[in-house]
């Protein structure tokens, strides 16, 4: 046997299960197709992971990673592609480079951007359409940008945007009432964001690089161009939940993985943790279950819970 628990995705979730799981005994690996992170890796700042009154998203997960990997093996840059149950009760995992054998599986793949999937998203992604403003915001200062979506990562956006010196930042949303907390929709109205309520985008026009978008006015039913320089897309996200399928792992109605209270999915010896299991998403909730799934990992092991 390779590890005793294979830990796939090195987000919040995968770095505190890996902490509680070394600090127990419990031979570990973290596994990620990148350099670990996560999605809070490109939020601009959190400011209700407490303990911290505000911390970009890259310096919380880098502190995370420095302290899990004291108690966990780390596979960055390793995919898991396949994951098989064994007749005895073990897990083969595959990755891009090799196979493991492990006893118990925590699923901490997280979720990926939503997509429009609207005309012109795709062509122009990257030349003006992006997902993530921390990354790509700095190329549209001075310049006019909107964010789509009416949630927090939406507002945080517009304000982070406008932080950075955009020139004017609208947010757009398809209702008539914000899905952000209030505190974030009070920020982003201090700093100038403007929000357009009752709006679809329809289209995004362009060519070498975006040019403007096609607005439809949900009450009015008008249409209109609205020229803008960078749009970002901010519209949710959507588990990642691939290997999950792959073990017969019970999903809900919108594919995230059902656990009961201790992170225990209805396949044993597999246990999920943070945003793939849905419920709140916020990085301390997704600790939190990384710490229960790791502990709860040693009824499978033949070791001491500690409770
Ligand atoms: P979210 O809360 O699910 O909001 C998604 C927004 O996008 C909603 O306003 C939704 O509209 C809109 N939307 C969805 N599909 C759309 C489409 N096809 N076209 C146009 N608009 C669409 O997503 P999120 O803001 O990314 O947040 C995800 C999770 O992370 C949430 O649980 C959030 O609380 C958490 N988060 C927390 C923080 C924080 O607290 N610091 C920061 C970021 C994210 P409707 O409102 O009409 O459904």
């Amino acid at each position: 046997m390779d590890y005793e628990l294979a830990i796939i995705g090195g987000g919040p979730a995968g770095y505190s299960s890996a902490i509680y799981a070394g600090r127990s005994g419990i031979k570990a690996a973290v596994f990620d197709k990148i350099g670990g992170g996560g999605l809070a890796m490109v939020s601009p700042n959190i400011e209700n992971y407490a303990g911290f009154e505000s911390i970009s998203g890259m310096d919380l997960m880098d502190k995370m990673q420095k302290h899990s990997k004291k108690y966990a093996n780390f596979h960055f840059f390793e995919e898991v592609k396949n994951i098989k149950k064994e007749k005895n009760d073990l897990f083969i995992i595959e990755t891009i480079q090799k196979k493991y054998l492990v006893k118990a599986i925590l699923l901490c793949m997280g979720s990926e951007y939503r997509k429009l999937e609207i005309p012109g998203e795709k062509e122009l992604q990257g030349k003006g359409v992006s997902y993530c403003a921390t990354c790509d915001g700095n190329f549209f200062k001075g310049k006019n940008a909107a964010v789509v979506g009416g949630g927090n990562s939406a507002l945080i956006e517009s304000i982070f945007l406008k932080q950075i010196g955009c020139k004017k930042v609208f947010v757009i949303h398809r209702r008539d009432k914000l899905r952000a907390e209030k505190a974030y929709e009070k920020t982003a109205l201090e700093k100038g964001v403007e929000i357009i309520y009752n709006t679809h985008v329809e289209k995004i026009i362009g060519n070498q690089q975006i040019e403007s978008l096609e607005l439809h006015d949900v009450n009015t039913d008008k249409k209109t161009k609205f020229p803008i320089d960078g749009l970002f897309v901010s519209i949710g996200e959507i588990p990642q939940n691939d290997l999950a399928k792959q073990l017969n792992v019970t999903l809900d109605d919108k594919g995230y993985v059902v656990v009961d209270r201790q992170q225990r999915t209805n396949i044993k010896g597999v246990y999920a943790a943070g945003d793939i299991t849905g419920g709140l998403r916020q990085v301390i909730t997704a600790c939190a279950e990384g710490a229960i799934a790791a502990l709860t990992s040693t009824e499978v092991l033949g070791k001491q819970y500690p409770y």
